[in-house]
């Protein structure tokens, strides 16, 4: 393999050089291909769409995690959906939490991160703090009593083994684990080429929640555009707090980040008036 193309639209399309296959293989939920890229440094691929690479991936981790976390400002217990290669773990971890529970479907994925990107989870998976579960979280979401302060859900795009973590279904059943001021966030795609999940993901949290705010992350290797993630909890307000609060909270995370801090989590909720419309 010379190079590998990522389709994101019938019309648009990616390609990055392959330096090294490091692994290729179909775990039971989905096909795996790790490979090497001269800019990006290691890549990781799940059926087909980039999930991560070495080079950017802070990016991502740090918005996915800082963000509802600097927002919420007393988060104790944090449940992740998905984000087997420990990257939204390693980002909570940074915060006074009491514990993370993470629950990703694919026990390879868990696995393979830990062997080929060590530097993404960087111990995260061995804290005290971190319970790892290897289960659907859609059946894990159904059967908890634990409440939590926030709920990432770090998951793949609404086809294969994620789409139900995009359902109304499952969005009430986050709100009914969340305590009281929880917070929930969700990776909802690039908005250029993907608005429709997006949409979808704004008015299926704003249904449960009354309010939903979508913020953005430009992650090189999304190709096309931002990132888009949202955010929904019992207050839109409480989302993006005032720069002296968040300012305040975030001096035992100084130096701590690359790309987070309180500018950037007031400027990403910042939308242009028409966001989302490209055509597919
Ligand atoms: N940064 C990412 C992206 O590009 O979308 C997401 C990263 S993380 C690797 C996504 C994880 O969600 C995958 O490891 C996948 O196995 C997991 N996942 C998908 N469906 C799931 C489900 N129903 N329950 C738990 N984990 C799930």
């Amino acid at each position: 393999m010379r190079s590998f193309l990522e389709k994101s639209s019938d019309h648009h399309s990616q390609v990055l050089s392959v330096d090294r296959v490091l692994h290729h293989g179909r775990t039971a939920f989905q096909d795996v291909l790790i490979f090497e890229n001269r800019l990006f440094g290691k890549v990781l691929v799940l059926d087909g769409v980039i999930q991560l690479t070495e080079w950017d991936n802070h990016i991502y981790h740090e918005m996915i995690a800082h963000v509802p976390l600097m927002a919420h400002g007393l988060a104790e217990r944090v449940l992740i959906i998905g984000g087997g290669d420990g990257g939204a773990l390693r980002e909570v971890l940074k915060h006074p939490v009491r514990e993370v529970v993470l629950i990703e479907i694919d026990r390879e994925v868990i696995e393979l991160s830990q062997r080929f990107f060590p530097d993404v989870s960087a111990g995260a998976f061995s804290d005290p703090r971190s319970t790892v579960i290897v289960s659907d979280g859609i059946e894990y979401i159904a059967e908890t009593e634990s409440h939590f302060d926030v709920v990432i859900i770090d998951s793949t795009d609404p086809i294969g083994p994620g789409e139900q973590l995009f359902s109304e279904v499952f969005y009430r059943r986050c709100r009914s684990r969340l305590s009281p001021g929880g917070i929930v966030v969700v990776q909802s795609g690039v908005g250029f080429h993907q608005p429709e999940p997006l949409a979808n993901v704004c008015d299926r949290l704003a249904g449960v929640f009354g309010t939903a705010k979508p913020f953005l992350a430009p992650v090189p290797t999304y190709a096309a555009g931002a990132l888009a993630l949202v955010a929904a909890g019992s207050s839109g307000k409480a989302l993006r707090p005032p720069k002296k609060i968040l300012q305040e909270q975030f001096r035992p995370l100084e130096g701590k980040t690359r790309y987070y801090r309180p500018e950037v989590h007031r400027a990403a909720f910042t939308m242009a008036p028409v966001f989302g419309q490209g055509r597919t």
